[in-house]
């Protein structure tokens, strides 16, 4: 499992893969901060703060 941190909140977004973690920050940073992210953006958050995490 992929995990990001929202760099606003702090709140933990998980997924699948990071190409469904872009999808999921995405919409969290629209619906939760009214702030849109280019797909650019998202891949360079998603590649430089998403890390490995189990399923415990
Ligand atoms: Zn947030």
């Amino acid at each position: 499992m992929r995990v990001v941190e929202c760099d606003i909140c702090g709140e933990t977004i998980s997924a699948e893969s990071d190409e469904e973690l872009k999808g999921r920050l995405g919409e969290h940073l629209g619906s939760a901060h009214e702030r849109g992210a280019s797909a650019e953006e998202l891949q360079e958050l998603v590649a430089s703060e998403a890390y490995e995490a189990t399923d415990s």
